[in-house]
């Protein structure tokens, strides 16, 4: 395959912006949290970090979302998810899901074997954009407990998305656990082929086999990954635990039908989906490059992976923060533009050597 050229996404700004710039011109955007009760330490710490970082200045709303009622330990604004969000849709086999979960469980797939897993999965790819509490929204910026922004982002990424049309934004892209989407891949491809949608540079980006580590690939090659010309997705997809997005994209008719072909397959509960190779692979089906945003001037952390653009730290090039404090201990995941340069002169080697 020959790798599409993908014009590199350029920051909105760099270094540091006087804010607010944009209060009078406030996006309709909303900040948005999922969480269990359990999780209150965790929560706060990141609406912490957010407000500090961005939100103090910018005074966007929040909304807090959870299956169960809210303990009272929660203070700001919470809403309590209706329980057909939250729960199998009538089609499920239930036998079969229990078994499946029951698998996934002894071959220890994180996750596999816990159903409300599963239904947070199936939520955040289906759902969550239809939640009462988000409809008078058009942007939002998804929330995990235990993050952390360790830059101030001093400009109104809403107001930017919308000034340069960008539907989704994210800092960090990874590889996907295979085992948690063995048929994923395949029944989308499959999908795009008999609804007859034009191929975009993004998902021709996805079957970029230089993107994938070697050992990695060859794990893979087992699973039905491949489309029917027998490329293999090579697992790319955005961490979406933070994404700032549109929701005008996850509530198009394109997206809602994928979605539910998706839901009919079962697949959230027969095996593990999960909404960021959902969302990932959606965006790069229906998306162009240009209306995706990555955030290299953002320092963002969650379960020991960071990025950080700290002029002269661990982020190396990357550069253009403002006041990026990054934390010490967490690995450092590299840009897949900078992976995709390094692998493709380790690629080039691998095949003149053989
Ligand atoms: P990971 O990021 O995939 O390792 O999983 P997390 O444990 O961080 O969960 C992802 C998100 O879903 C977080 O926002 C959690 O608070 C939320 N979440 C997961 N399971 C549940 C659940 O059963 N109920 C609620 N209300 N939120 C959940
Ligand atoms: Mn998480």
């Amino acid at each position: 395959i020959t790798p599409p050229a993908i014009p590199l996404d350029q920051p909105f700004y760099t270094g540091c912006q006087t804010p607010p710039r944009n209060t009078s011109a406030r996006a309709n955007a909303v900040l948005v949290m999922l969480a269990r009760n359990s999780e209150v330490e965790g929560a706060v710490a990141s609406v912490k970090s957010v407000q500090k970082q961005f939100n103090d200045a910018f005074g966007y709303p929040w909304v807090f979302l959870n299956d169960k009622a809210w303990s009272e330990k929660f203070k700001e604004k919470f809403e309590v998810i209706p329980k057909e969000m939250w729960t199998y849709p009538s089609w499920i086999d239930q036998n079969r899901a229990q078994q499946s979960m029951h698998d996934m469980q002894n071959r220890h797939i994180q996750y596999g074997g816990k159903e409300s897993y599963h239904h947070m999965c199936r939520f955040q790819s289906g759902f969550f954009f239809d939640h009462p509490a988000l409809t008078p929204y058009q942007y939002y910026w998804r929330v995990e407990p235990n993050i952390r922004f360790t830059c101030a982002i001093t400009y109104d990424p809403f107001h930017e998305m919308a000034h340069h049309a960008k539907k989704y934004a994210y800092t960090i892209a990874l590889w996907e656990r295979g085992a948690t989407v063995p048929s994923l891949f395949r029944k989308l491809s499959d999908y795009k082929a008999s609804h007859q949608l034009p191929t975009s540079p993004l998902w021709t980006a996805m079957l970029d086999p230089s993107w994938m580590p070697w050992p990695l690939r060859r794990a893979l090659s087992v699973l039905p990954n491949r489309d029917s010309g027998g490329d293999l997705w090579n697992m790319c997809h955005f961490w979406s635990n933070f994404e700032i997005a549109d929701l005008g994209f996850f509530r198009s008719v394109a997206y809602r039908d994928l979605f539910a072909f998706l839901d009919r397959d079962g697949g959230f509960y027969y095996e593990r989906w999960g909404d960021a190779a959902v969302h990932s692979l959606a965006a790069a089906m229906l998306l162009q490059p240009h209306e995706i945003h990555r955030f290299a001037d953002w320092g963002y952390v969650h379960d020991g992976l960071q990025v950080c653009p700290e002029k002269g730290g661990e982020g190396e090039e990357e550069e253009g923060g403002c006041r990026c404090e990054c934390k010490k201990g967490a690995r450092v995941v590299e840009p897949v533009s900078r992976i995709l340069s390094r692998k493709r002169r380790a690629l080039s080697s691998v095949i003149s050597h053989s």
